[in-house]
């Protein structure tokens, strides 16, 4: 990508989602970044009609950056499950229905194991996985992934986090991701370019791209 964004410059953060945009201005604090979002600005909001996490990140971000002619960074994540064959993969947030009910969806998933006799820890591997793409006006875009492996448990444990946090045990670990406040949850460490979450590995990855040295 020609140029990096250096701090002050402005970027739009292709979301109508105040929790996702909260997590976008954490993770890229470092950067001085001067950031509005898509919701902020009144941007229309494209429909997700990608198969991959990758095309609907990029769909996003290239729809924020061709209306309001700056740069802009999209996100698209969700829960792959192997023994459900990536289930529900893109389809994360829908299986919460439109009430958003992450118990229910969590219910789903384990109900799903359960019918296939996945008992074994080693027999419900799962991955979140994050998408980033940052678009420019002209057509430029740099994109990146994040992957965080780790088992499902059940019953599910913590009330920190959101959508399927409670019942992921990150590999390596001995607590949820809903156990984890959102500094342990993402982990980020500029310095070694370390990170636990899924969204923080593709941010570590995006800002060695596109980004000036982090301010720390
Ligand atoms: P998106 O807003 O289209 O990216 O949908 C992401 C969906 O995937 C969310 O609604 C959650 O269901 C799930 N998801 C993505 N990242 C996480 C995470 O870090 N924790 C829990 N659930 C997540």
């Amino acid at each position: 990508m020609s140029g990096l964004l250096l701090p002050g410059s402005r970027l739009v953060v292709a979301t109508h989602n105040d929790g996702k945009l909260r997590e976008f201005r954490e993770l890229l604090k470092p950067f001085g970044l001067d950031l509005t979002s898509a919701g902020e600005l009144g941007l229309p909001e494209p429909d997700e009609t990608g198969t991959t996490f990758a095309e609907n990140a990029r769909l996003k971000a290239e729809a924020a950056a061709e209306a309001s002619g700056l740069p802009a960074l999209a996100d698209d994540s969700g829960l792959a499950v192997l023994a459900l064959w990536g289930a529900p993969g893109i389809f994360s947030a829908r299986w919460a229905g439109p009430d958003k009910d992450f118990t229910a969806a969590m219910q789903r998933i384990e109900d799903e194991l359960h019918a296939r006799g996945a008992i074994e820890p080693q027999q419900r591997r799962a991955a979140f996985i994050a998408a980033l793409c940052l678009a420019r006006p002209g057509g430029e875009v740099e994109e990146v992934e994040g992957f965080a492996l780790g088992t499902l448990v059940w019953p599910p444990r913590g009330k920190l986090g959101f959508g399927y946090d409670p019942i992921f045990l990150p590999e390596g670990h001995e607590r949820t991701f809903g156990e984890m406040d959102s500094m342990e949850k993402h982990g980020v460490d500029w310095k070694t370019g370390h990170g636990l979450s899924h969204r923080a590995r593709a941010f570590i990855a995006l800002a060695e791209r596109c980004f000036a040295e982090p301010r720390l």
